[in-house]
């Protein structure tokens, strides 16, 4: 079985899609309008990178934002679509990255594999762990054995209630109960993604679609919440939503006119 990744991490893939763009980040958008004249109206709450609010004026808005952020951005835009899109729940979920001894780690037979997923049948809070030295030769190191856990899942809302020691603990524990890994990591990162996971559930499509039927013309939809969870799945969205804002545009713009 072979994989391929980016040696330096995905931030490549971030840093590539950003190149050259004006990007304001921790600007939140707190409201948008229409205009008279078909446009729309955006305002960005104040922030320590840019200073006071803002309010600027787009030929068109493509809305990459969780479902139930959308739905309060789109109330009052279009009837249908802030109730429909607001019904998506969102999984919690972290990733611990641990650090072993490599010795003692590199002994257990599981780690001849890449990683173990854990079914939703069994009760645990590790999901799924990822043998990242055996899967990735370029971390490999001398002394150090990485391994990545994922705890969390939807409707498991004990994550929520744990400190991260506490979390530590309960993933060592799962990893010991499932393959042995008795070992006391020498370093942990913690990273918790709460409301990651869009849970894109039976109906799902039906009402995207009527969504987007009710949204008004040059304002469009992108992301894990409407066309699938995944990177593959959000590029595939993306690029559908740029079609929409080209077609809305109309020729001029996609030829390098004014950019929404
Ligand atoms: C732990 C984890 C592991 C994953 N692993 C993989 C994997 O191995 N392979 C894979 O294909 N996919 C993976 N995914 C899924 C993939 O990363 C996501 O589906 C994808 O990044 C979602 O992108 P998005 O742009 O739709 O949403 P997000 O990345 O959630 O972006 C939404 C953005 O909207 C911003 N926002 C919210 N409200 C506002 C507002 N009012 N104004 C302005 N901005 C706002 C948020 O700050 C956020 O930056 C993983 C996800 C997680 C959480």
């Amino acid at each position: 079985m072979s994989f391929v990744t980016w040696r330096e991490g995905l931030t490549r893939v971030v840093q590539a899609l950003a190149a050259g763009l004006d990007i304001h980040t921790d600007s939140p958008v707190e409201r948008i309008e229409r205009t008279d004249d078909g446009r729309y109206r955006l305002r960005v709450g104040a922030s320590a990178a840019a200073g006071d609010a803002d309010e600027r004026t787009f030929d068109a808005v493509v809305v990459a934002l969780p479902g139930d952020r959308a739905a309060a951005l789109l109330d009052g835009l279009a009837p249908r679509a802030p109730g429909l899109l607001g019904q998506t729940p969102r999984a919690n979920v972290a990733t611990l990255v641990l650090a072993y001894p490599r010795h003692v780690v590199e002994a257990l037979p599981a780690f001849a594999g890449t990683g173990i997923l854990v079914p939703s049948s069994v009760d645990s809070l590790l999901k799924a762990a990822t043998f990242l030295s055996t899967k990735w030769p370029h971390l490999d190191h001398p002394d150090l054995y990485f391994c990545r856990a994922s705890a969390g899942r939807a409707g498991d809302e004990r994550l929520a209630g744990l400190d991260d020691d506490a979390l530590v603990a309960r993933v060592r524990a799962d990893l010991a109960r499932f393959i042995g890994l008795q070992a006391a990591p020498r370093h942990v990162h913690v990273q918790r993604w709460p409301a990651a996971l869009p849970q894109l559930t039976v109906g799902h499509l039906d009402r995207l679609s009527a969504a987007r039927d009710d949204l008004p013309a040059g304002l469009t939809l992108a992301g894990s919440s409407y066309d699938g969870v995944g990177i593959a799945a959000c590029l595939g969205s993306a690029r559908r939503a740029a079609t929409d804002v080209l077609t809305h545009l109309g020729p001029t713009h996609a030829q390098g006119g004014t950019r929404a």
